[in-house]
C-alpha cells in the first residue's frame, strides 16, 4: 500500500448508528427506524466489522487519534448497546490508552440523564447535540421531534453532568425562514452560550432524494435566494462572534481550544476508519463505503485515488478552514506545488481578493469563504 508521510499519520475512527426515530425531510444520510430487533443486528454488524477493521489497523502505520460516534441518531440506541459498542471499540483500539478527543453525537428527544452520565462513565469528552433551530416555526419546518425547551434543557443538562464540550448543530436557510426568525434563534442562543463550546451552522442543501427535493427542488432555494443566504451568513458570523465564537471552518465557530479534532482531520484529509453500516474509511489512496444493514460487513463500493487526486482534495478540502492549507506541507506530502499547480486560476482568485498567500499557508479570504463554493469549485 502506498505510504504518505508523517501528517497524514495520525487520524480517526468514526462508528456510524444508522438508526433515526424518524425521516427529517432535509436528510440525505443513510438512516433507518430503529428497532430492538435490528439493534441486535447492528451490533452484530458492529462486532464483526471491528474485528476486521482492527486487522486492517495493525497492517496501515497510522495511529488512531480520536473517535466520533455519529448517525444517523447514536442516542436512539439502548444504554446497553451502547455499553457493547463502546468496550468493543476501546477493547480494539484503545486499550491501553484513550483517544484525544471522543465525541459522541445525539437529539434533544432522545437525552436523558442515565444517557448523559453513561456517556460521561464511558469516556466521552465531547457531546454534540442536533439543536437545528431555535424557533417553534423552524423546528416545525424542518419537522424534528422535539421543542425548542426540549433542546435547551439537553444542553443544561450535559452541563449539569460535567460535559465540558457542547456542540451544537444548527441549519439556517430552511424554506420560509426570515432574517426575523434567524435573529430568534441567535438572540436564544446567546441566552445560553456559557453552556456551548461549539457551533456548526450549516446552510441548508436541497439534496436529491430527500422529501425537500421532491417538494422544493434543487434550485428551488439555493439559488433564488444566494443574496439572502449572503446576508444570513454575515449575521451569523458577525453575532457568534460576538458571543465568543471563532469561526475556524466555513460552517464551524468555537471558542478557542474547542476546535473538533476530528472533523479537523477530514479536513486535513487524514485517513480514518470508518465502522458500521454505510460508514466511509479512508486509508490512502483508497476510499470505500461499507455495506448497509440487513448484509453482512463488506465494500459497498470503492475508489482508489491517485496523488494528483488526493493533492487537489486535500487542497480543496483544506481551504475550508480559516487558516487554510500549508504549501510545504502539500509539497511534501504530495510532491507537487499548489502555487505552479493551479497557475493562472490561483492568481485570479488572488487578484479578485478571494484567496490569499500568507508566508506559507494558501488560504480563502472573508470574502472568498462567503462564495466559497464559487471559489473551491474552480479547484476541484
Ligand atoms: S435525525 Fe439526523 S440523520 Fe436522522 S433523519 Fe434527521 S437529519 Fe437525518
Amino acid at each position: 500500500m502506498e505510504r504518505e508521510t508523517s501528517d497524514s499519520l495520525v487520524g480517526g475512527l468514526y462508528v456510524h448508528v444508522p438508526f433515526c426515530t424518524r425521516k427529517c425531510p432535509y436528510c440525505s444520510f443513510y438512516s433507518v427506524t430503529h428497532s430492538p430487533n435490528l439493534e441486535k443486528t447492528y451490533i452484530e454488524y458492529i462486532r464483526q466489522d471491528i474485528d476486521s477493521k482492527s486487522r486492517l489497523y495493525e497492517e496501515y502505520p497510522f495511529f488512531l487519534n480520536t473517535f466520533y460516534v455519529g448517525g444517523g441518531t447514536p442516542s436512539v440506541l439502548s444504554l446497553d448497546a451502547i455499553k457493547a459498542l463502546v468496550s468493543m471499540v476501546k477493547r480494539n483500539f484503545w486499550d491501553k490508552s484513550d483517544p484525544l478527543e471522543a465525541t459522541f453525537e445525539l437529539n434533544p428527544e432522545s437525552s436523558t440523564e442515565a444517557l448523559f452520565y453513561l456517556l460521561k462513565g464511558l469516556g466521552f469528552s465531547r457531546l454534540s447535540i442536533g439543536v437545528q433551530d431555535l424557533t417553534a416555526k423552524g423546528l416545525k419546518v424542518l419537522e424534528r421531534p422535539h421543542t425548542v425547551q426540549q433542546a435547551i434543557n439537553a444542553i443544561w443538562l450535559a452541563q449539569k453532568v460535567g460535559f465540558k464540550e457542547i456542540n451544537i448543530d444548527l441549519i439556517f436557510g430552511w424554506p420560509g425562514q426570515s432574517k426575523g426568525d434567524l435573529e430568534e434563534t441567535l438572540e436564544k442562543l446567546d441566552s445560553i452560550k456559557e453552556l456551548v463550546s461549539h457551533v456548526s451552522y450549516y446552510e441548508l442543501t436541497i439534496e436529491e432524494g430527500t422529501r425537500f427535493y421532491g417538494i422544493y427542488g434543487k434550485a428551488g432555494l439555493v439559488e433564488d435566494q444566494s443574496d439572502q443566504m449572503y446576508e444570513y451568513t454575515l449575521i451569523i458570523e458577525e453575532q457568534l462572534s460576538k458571543m465568543g465564537f471563532y469561526q475556524y471552518e466555513i460552517s464551524n465557530y468555537a471558542r478557542p481550544g474547542s476546535f473538533c479534532q476530528h472533523n479537523i482531520g477530514y479536513w486535513e484529509t487524514r485517513p480514518y476508519l470508518g465502522i458500521g453500516p454505510g460508514a466511509v474509511s479512508f486509508l490512502p489512496p483508497k476510499r470505500w463505503m461499507n455495506t448497509h444493514l440487513g448484509s453482512k460487513p463488506g465494500v459497498l463500493w470503492e475508489e482508489e485515488l491517485d496523488t494528483e487526486k488526493r493533492f487537489r482534495e486535500a487542497v480543496v478540502i483544506g481551504l475550508r478552514m480559516n487558516r487554510g492549507v500549508s504549501i510545504s506541507g502539500l509539497k511534501a506530502r504530495f510532491g507537487l506545488d499548489p502555487l505552479s499547480y493551479y497557475g493562472k486560476i490561483l492568481k485570479l482568485l488572488v487578484d479578485d481578493g478571494l484567496a490569499l498567500i500568507d508566508g506559507d499557508r494558501l488560504r480563502l479570504t472573508r470574502r472568498g469563504r462567503m462564495v466559497s463554493n464559487q471559489v473551491l469549485s474552480n479547484l476541484v
